[in-house]
């Protein structure tokens, strides 16, 4: 741990309810009340890459609310995470929401200096364009990473209507810029009409892997997790979750919904099969809330956020 002391928590919910008070992530600390941190939850408000339904510059705010609830023990993975580790809420990323390309540079300026205490973040945005900057920022403090991928899409595109960053390509610019470890990256939870098979090639050719949702059907929670974590054994991972890897059902509130998607539980669990991997970096992007209903898919993401948090603060230092 960063700090001398026991780890600040959450906001004692036996002495202030859980609807009070002003919501960072899970009711946890600002830099400001623990500036020696471990693990930052940050968000990042930018939309401006998305192609069809707007609305994830929201997510950061609906996903803090959607958190409140959360508890300090992780049963799931044993665990009391904030106790392991000094984790804190950053506040966001502020960034042009005029230019996705000025605001990349941004966020990974920012990205950078947050990382500077060696500490590791947890991003919340804002749609998928951000997880390019903090790949740059993570692969600049650790090397090459293996990315473990969830999404109903590739987000290997080259460019939409002439424009290189948006949310259909991050992992295609950090392909072509070295940030990712060749045959250790991995999609899982494609689905989905695209373009042509070419999209699909295009994408292997590169070397990521593919699970399809169906794949998670038929070969089960189990298999994909061993799968997952043979490919990106012995080097350090990057989790990114695009909310739309869960079905509509499950998450109704983000920006490129498909049918057929994984159910939330699927999710969880293939996220806590992880805990043998090193994961020094990850967001969850994607949530819309105009488009949610009751929470559904700001608390998909807040439990996604806190099982990424717990695999980081089992493994401080790892
Ligand atoms: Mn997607
Ligand atoms: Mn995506």
């Amino acid at each position: 741990m960063a700090g001398a002391a026991e780890p600040v928590g959450p906001t004692d919910a036996t002495a202030v309810p859980r609807f009070a008070g002003i919501g960072t992530f899970a009711r946890l600390p600002t830099v400001a009340e623990a500036p020696r941190w471990d693990i930052a939850v940050v968000g990042i408000p930018f939309d401006g890459g998305t192609s069809y339904r707007p609305g994830a510059r929201f997510g950061p705010a609906a996903v803090r609310q959607g958190s409140r609830l959360l508890r300090p023990y992780n049963p799931a993975l044993d665990a009391l995470p904030f106790a392991l580790a000094q984790v804190v809420d950053a506040g966001d990323i502020a960034c042009t929401p005029f230019s996705p390309e000025e605001a990349v540079g941004q966020i990974q300026a920012a990205a950078d200096a947050l990382l500077e205490g060696g500490g590791r973040l947890v991003a919340i945005g804002g749609d998928h364009t951000v997880a390019l900057p903090l790949l740059r920022a993570t692969a600049r403090r650790h090397g090459p990473l293996a990315l473990v991928h969830f999404d109903a899409h590739l987000d290997t595109w080259d460019t939409y209507f002439g424009q290189r960053f948006t949310h259909g390509t991050p992992f295609r610019r950090a392909w072509e810029e070295g940030l990712l470890r060749r045959e250790q990256s991995v999609h899982v939870g494609l689905r989905g009409p695209l373009y042509s098979d070419r999209d699909l090639t295009d994408d292997s050719g590169m070397g990521f892997a593919q699970v399809t949702a169906d794949d998670v059907g038929s070969l089960g929670v189990a298999a994909v997790i061993e799968r997952v974590l043979e490919r990106t054994a012995g080097s350090p991972v990057y989790v990114s979750v695009d909310i739309d890897v869960l079905d509509p059902a499950h998450a109704p509130g983000t920006g490129t919904p498909e049918a057929g998607g994984l159910t939330s539980r699927e999710l969880l669990s293939l996220l806590r099969g992880l805990e043998p991997a090193s994961v020094v970096g990850a967001d969850v992007v994607e949530v819309s809330p105009a488009y949610d209903h009751a929470e559904i898919t700001a608390i998909a993401a807040a439990h996604v956020l806190y099982d990424l948090v717990t695999l980081m603060a089992r493994r401080r230092g790892a």
